[in-house]
């Protein structure tokens, strides 16, 4: 990979790719191995290593992907290419674990970082069009309009020209909720970041630790305290007590995978298959215009009919899940804001499904009483008596009762809010301020026409200022997971090459 200063050839049009997480690599690829015309990308990316992101970041070994291998991938048109990786590194005897008994693999995060770098270098240089992907190790601050473009400003004083600038910003750090100050994030007891590794690893063996919420990141810091070695008790609070629900049964297939050929026989489009699928006939029977009460009777009744025929929910529910991006679109706000205030937390704990380690590793530590999962919220916090940790008022979720409570550690797994984080990117917060981007309707991340196009404060789709993955929440529904961000890269890339190749300008310009 080539890292600036080397300076992407000017003769080229030229591709600002802000963001060098998942999405931004499954970008850059996808832009080399579709276009026609030699094209210079560049990523701005703070990180050194591209492909991290917040989500494969992670050095923790027990920081597995959520859902079996072949689900992830840079090529979604290659369902089994990371697979085949895992497969040439030779991981099945580096990293035993990662199978469980039904076949299915589950393999650690930072592996799959290590396979997106690679997946990107071979795609860096000397493309056959002459594409080429150049890393701006930087972050980028502005981006103005000129006359033929963007110019992208960074952090370090550097400029970019850019015909075409992609935003993949991600995920936002995680926040502290309400009723915390913002002065607690650096309370010593307090941990706001639990992706903060070196804190996790630094706590006390004995201390009483309070994880504030129970979706998947508390998943993560539950894995990491208890193969530390964490002897003290931990009480983990979320709002209704809900936990992830566990993965599917493995597809009998993937018990067979590693025997000669059985790889090379299976077919590589099933990812893309099942996001191009219609609408299920199941939900498609509610009729229009779509509400949420009435698509959530019939996956009922769906469930109900496949339970009856001896399957489980997990397939009604993925086939709404992989049309989901179809389906949002067509509600009206209102039942958008229902959805939202009602059932999301229902969908999140059936669609983040907890990696079946963690989960053993959950189950031993509660049945020895070690942990505990308790219905409620923080009503109110201050420093204990002691001057050591914290003293928390946990209320109950049934509002029944209140206790109060000492603990040395609060580990932060909430407030994945992309909306608050927008204000806290520069980029972001600058493109707002000058009207090229507003939030959507939702309030959930930045407003996109069907084609990825920023839509401007004043409603304009802006065919060269795109965004992509979780920043397009409140547009697409659940743009979140690996699959479906690489699907949606791989359906909306020939549009931008098209707009490129028009020389397109935008009207604004
Ligand atoms: C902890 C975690 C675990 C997950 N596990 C899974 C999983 O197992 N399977 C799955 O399918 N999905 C998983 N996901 C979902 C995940 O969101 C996607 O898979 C994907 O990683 C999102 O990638 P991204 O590049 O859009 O965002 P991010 O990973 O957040 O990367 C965004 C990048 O943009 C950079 N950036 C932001 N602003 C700027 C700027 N102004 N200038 C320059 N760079 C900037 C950041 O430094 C960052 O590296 C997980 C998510 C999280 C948070």
């Amino acid at each position: 990979m080539t890292q600036t200063p080397t300076p992407p050839r000017k003769d080229l049009p030229q591709i600002v790719i802000v963001g060098g997480g998942y999405t931004g690599v499954c970008l850059a690829v996808q832009l080399v191995r579709q276009s026609r015309q030699a094209l210079a990308i560049t990523i701005v990316e703070p990180r050194a290593q591209l492909g991290q992101g917040m989500a494969y970041s992670t050095r923790d070994p027990d920081h597995r992907l959520n859902a079996p291998a072949f689900v992830h991938t840079a090529l979604p048109q290659d369902a089994w290419h990371f697979t085949r990786w895992c497969q040439a590194q030779g991981l099945h005897t580096q990293d035993p674990e990662a199978w469980r008994p039904d076949g299915a693999r589950y393999m650690r995060r930072s592996d799959f970082a290590r396979y997106l770098a690679d997946t990107l270098q071979a795609h860096a240089q000397g493309a056959a069009n002459g594409c080429h992907i150049t890393h701006c190790q930087d972050e980028a601050t502005d981006a103005l309009r000129t006359s033929s473009g963007w110019a992208v400003h960074t952090r370090a004083g550097q400029v970019l020209p850019a015909d075409m600038l992609l935003l993949a910003t991600g995920n936002p750090p995680l926040r502290l909720p309400a009723p915390f100050a913002p002065q607690w994030a650096t309370h010593p007891a307090v941990i706001e970041n639990a992706f903060d590794a070196p804190r996790i690893r630094a706590i006390d063996r004995q201390a009483r630790v309070l994880v504030l919420g129970g979706g998947l990141t508390s998943r993560d810091v539950l894995a990491s305290l208890l193969r530390q070695g964490h002897q003290g008790p931990i009480v983990v609070t979320s709002r209704r007590g809900l936990m992830p629900r566990p993965q599917a049964p493995a597809l009998p297939v993937l018990s067979q995978i590693d025997l000669p050929g059985v790889l090379d026989a299976l077919p590589g489009g099933v990812l893309l298959d099942r996001l191009a699928n219609p609408v299920p006939e199941f939900l498609q029977q509610v009729g229009r215009p779509f509400n949420v009460r009435a698509l959530l009777r019939a996956l009922r009744q769906r469930i109900r009919q496949v339970e009856a025929e001896g399957q489980s929910w997990f397939q009604p529910f993925d086939e709404m899940r992989d049309a989901l991006w179809q389906l949002w679109p067509q509600l009206p706000l209102l039942e958008k804001q229902r959805f939202l205030k009602r059932l999301r937390v229902w969908y999140d704990v059936h669609r983040y499904r907890s990696v079946p380690h963690t989960d053993d590793w959950v189950q031993q530590a509660c049945d020895r009483g070690q942990l505990q999962f308790r219905a409620g919220r923080v009503q109110s916090v201050q420093s204990a008596a002691s001057g050591h940790g914290m003293q928390v008022s946990l209320q109950t979720a049934a509002g029944s009762g209140c206790s109060s409570e000492v603990f040395a550690t609060l580990i932060n797994c909430t407030g994945l809010d992309t909306a608050a984080g927008m204000a806290g990117d520069p980029l972001l917060a600058a493109l707002t301020v000058q009207g090229h981007v507003r939030l959507d309707d939702c309030h959930l991340g930045l407003a996109v026409d069907a084609n990825c196009c920023a839509l401007a404060a004043d409603g304009q789709a802006q065919p060269d200022l795109r965004v992509f993955g979780p920043t397009t929440l409140g547009t697409f529904g659940d743009p979140m997971g690996a699959m479906f961000i690489a699907g949606h890269v791989y359906r909306i890339v020939p549009d931008v090459l098209r707009h490129l190749q028009r020389g397109g300008l935008n009207p604004g310009k």
